[in-house]
């Protein structure tokens, strides 16, 4: 260890006993509770988190529900949270859990860690938060507090860098408090010593004990290598409605099952930005206007949007480049069963048009 952490561990008890937020899955820390909870956060934050969770177990109250959800609900009850594959790699775990363990997730770190979808952080977690085992929970919040508690000006995105920290997190571990104490690391990573702008160093509990904030560095730590460019990518989107429909019906198109969005629904594209002729020729009985246009920001790509809106007579006849694997689908069908990625945000808003909605859909040939 290159800096000794045990002496901020009582201080960081003591700092979270008195200030840690008040959390449905801290208050009833059961195992499929803090799993939940952690998978949601991986990507969100806490605030953002409630209201999905709440949500999320009143559908699945249990591993099992969880294991025996139709996809389509699942993505529904993921839909706004993004990283889909999140939530398939939890049901894949939970069937698992269902076969192997009897619906209960296991006690130990490392059957933890060999479920889908869970890494050590999430392993280190539900071990301790929900088992009471001392295991190291180290995600990019508490590398940040830690390596500017030791003004250190390692690459935190190392695998090796982190395996070393969780190795020193295991040997300062409370064995009596292990959840409150990790719980207590990311709380003041998500509280007090913030990722963007100045971290409130006057409100923390380890102050006296951190190199960067006496050196004057805490700004410059932590260091990650510079991100590459994203991929920029031009599309235009379909928002294909057929006219005089009441309710209004809507083709979607389902995604491949690899790759970006994976097995998605989404509203038809095509590469490049096509201008309002070109679309016109593509629909050529159709009345076509153009939307605002959208972006979406993934993290190694980012879509640049042109939006059409396409009023056809019949969604039967699409152009060929966009027929393959298309559905129609009535508005309520989409609010009610569907997760359209917010990739779609964009065109989301001009979907519904005057007029009752009723549950419909019928499959392209
Ligand atoms: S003193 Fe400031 S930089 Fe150091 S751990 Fe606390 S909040 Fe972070």
């Amino acid at each position: 260890m290159t800096y000794d952490y045990s002496e901020i561990v009582p201080f960081l008890l003591h700092w979270y006993e008195r200030n840690a937020r008040i959390l449905r899955w801290r208050e009833e820390p059961k195992p499929y509770y803090v799993w939940v909870s952690e998978i949601m956060l991986q990507q969100t934050r806490v605030e953002a988190v409630k209201g999905y969770f709440d949500r999320f177990l009143e559908s699945l109250p249990d591993i099992k529900a969880l294991a025996e959800a139709e996809e389509e609900k699942l993505l529904k009850l993921w839909e706004g949270l993004g990283y889909y594959n999140r939530v398939r790699n939890m049901q894949k775990a939970a069937k698992i859990v269902m076969e192997q363990y009897g619906g209960e997730l296991p006690a130990d770190y490392e059957a933890l860690k060999a479920l889908p979808g869970i890494g050590s952080y999430t392993a280190g977690a539900i071990a301790s938060i929900a088992f009471g085992l001392p295991e190291p929970s180290v995600d990019g919040n508490v590398l940040r507090v830690l390596k500017r508690i030791a003004a250190s000006y390692d690459d935190i995105t190392k695998e090796k860098i982190k395996k070393e920290l969780e190795a020193d997190v295991r040997s300062i571990m409370p064995t009596d408090r292990p959840g409150d104490f990790n719980q207590s690391l990311m709380e003041l990573g998500a509280t007090v010593c913030l990722p963007n702008g100045k971290p409130l160093c006057e409100q923390c509990p380890v102050m006296h004990l951190c190199k960067a904030f006496h050196q004057g560095v805490e700004l410059q730590i932590p260091v990650k290598p510079p991100k590459k460019e994203r991929r920029i990518e031009e599309r235009t989107v379909f928002l294909i409605k057929e006219e005089c429909k009441h309710p209004v019906e809507i083709v979607l198109h389902k995604r491949p099952d690899t790759g970006l969005l994976s097995g998605m629904w989404e509203l038809p594209n095509v590469e490049n930005h096509l201008d309002v002729k070109r679309v016109q020729r593509m629909f050529p009985d159709a009345k076509v206007k153009r939307l605002p246009d959208g972006k979406h920001i993934f993290s190694h790509v980012e879509w640049r949007l042109w939006c059409y809106e396409i009023k056809t007579k019949a969604t039967g006849s699409l152009p060929e480049q966009i027929e393959q694997g298309t559905q129609v689908f009535s508005l309520q069908e989409i609010k009610e069963q569907i997760s359209l990625p917010s990739a779609f945000d964009c065109c989301k808003k001009y979907m519904s048009d005057e007029g009752e909605v009723q549950k419909k859909s019928r499959k392209k040939q």
